[in-house]
């Protein structure tokens, strides 16, 4: 018997978890779900050149009602959009892992959803997990990790420096890339200018682990604005022009701020002579300084992660659980088969 996966969705990432399960021992894909009708029809083989020729579908009851272990699902940001996927595979007796970013913590935006879903993993006997590179690891669980070495911790302060360049143009727009900063401004007003989706997951998790009630999440989103020419394939931004955005996040106590989050996003960064890089920073008994060089890359890093985490969530007592409910995530380099406890 091996472990079988159904995957909803085919983007970058889903698409990335169909390679990394076909180099590894033990599983086999054996379903494929994808609203775009350019996918639909196609083998798994013919579109990631892997082994598996399961054809992709946009039928999602006929995908469900294969045989498998999990679904991962990696289809849209929030909740609300995954919910009814998650239901409808929580239904046919499926585990799942999604990387909506939401879902690192679906408790803290979309109460009620959360509870839906942990009692219908209860009633089925499934277990759902939310994951991702961030949320879901380097602003959270990495620094939870970090804090238990640590007798006190007063305050914490991380940030998360990357490079867009790689990305498309959804990304661009949503981190107000090549628009003025007044552009910026208004874009950020009327909700078209994002920054990163998560901060408020990644701060519950935090304060849940370490058992401070955070009163207030405060988040800021101010424009980099460039003072040099940065250019990639989507976007062209000249200088006065906004090359990212520097989204921050506080989660306050008492007036005080216990946690700082920051995530500036911008094209190019050495540009201006700035250095990617993951750092945390726990002020406490004793004082913590992690810094990892350049940036754990966001795309490998979530794959993994939703591949690396199959196993436990097998293993995982059933209902609705976060990354910091489970054991961290070991690669798997071995056969998956060894890594089940049943
Ligand atoms: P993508 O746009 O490349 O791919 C999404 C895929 O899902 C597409 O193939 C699309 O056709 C398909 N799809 C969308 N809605 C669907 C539906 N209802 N049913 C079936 N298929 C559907 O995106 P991506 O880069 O693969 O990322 C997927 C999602 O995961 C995004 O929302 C992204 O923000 C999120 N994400 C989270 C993290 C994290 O750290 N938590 C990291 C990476 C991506």
């Amino acid at each position: 018997m091996t472990v079988k996966i159904i995957h909803w969705g085919l983007g970058a990432m889903g698409g990335g978890m169909v390679k990394l399960l076909d180099s590894k021992k033990g599983c086999q894909s054996v379903a494929a779900i994808d609203t775009d009708p350019g996918k639909q029809g196609k083998t798994l083989a013919q579109l990631f050149s892997v082994k598996s020729d399961t054809n992709v579908t946009g039928d999602a009851a006929q995908a469900l009602a294969s045989d498998a272990d999990v679904v991962l699902i990696a289809t849209g940001s929030f909740t609300e959009e995954v919910y009814p996927q998650i239901a409808q595979a929580i239904e046919q007796g499926k585990n799942v892992v999604c990387i909506a970013e939401e879902m690192a913590y679906p408790r803290q935006q979309q109460p009620e959803l959360a509870e839906k879903i942990h009692q219908l993993a209860l009633d089925k006997g499934v277990t759902v997990l939310g994951t991702g590179i961030n949320p879901g690891f380097v602003l959270d669980l990495l620094i939870v990790a970090m804090t238990g070495v640590c007798y006190d911790v007063k305050e914490i302060k991380a940030a998360r420096i990357n490079d867009l360049s790689p990305f498309g143009p959804t990304v661009m727009r949503t981190q107000g890339v090549g628009i003025s900063p007044e552009e910026f401004h208004s874009g950020v007003e009327k909700g078209n200018v994002v920054g990163h989706v998560g901060f408020p997951e990644s701060m519950a998790m935090i304060a849940g682990a370490l058992g401070w009630e955070l009163d207030e999440i405060r988040e800021t989103k101010e424009p980099i604005v460039s003072s040099t020419h940065r250019e990639t394939p989507h976007v062209k931004v000249e200088p006065g022009m906004v090359a990212g955005c520097k989204h921050i996040a506080y989660g306050i106590k008492d007036g005080k701020t216990l946690i700082t989050l920051e995530h500036p996003q911008q094209i190019h960064p050495e540009a201006e002579g700035i250095e990617t890089g993951d750092y945390i920073l726990i002020e406490g008994e004793p004082k913590v300084n992690l810094a990892i060089q350049p940036e754990i890359p966001g795309g490998i890093g979530t794959i993994a992660l939703t591949v690396n985490s199959i196993p436990n969530v097998i293993n995982s007592e059933p209902g609705l659980k976060i990354m910091t409910d489970l054991p961290v995530p070991p690669a798997i380099m071995g056969d998956i088969r060894n890594m089940l406890k049943k």
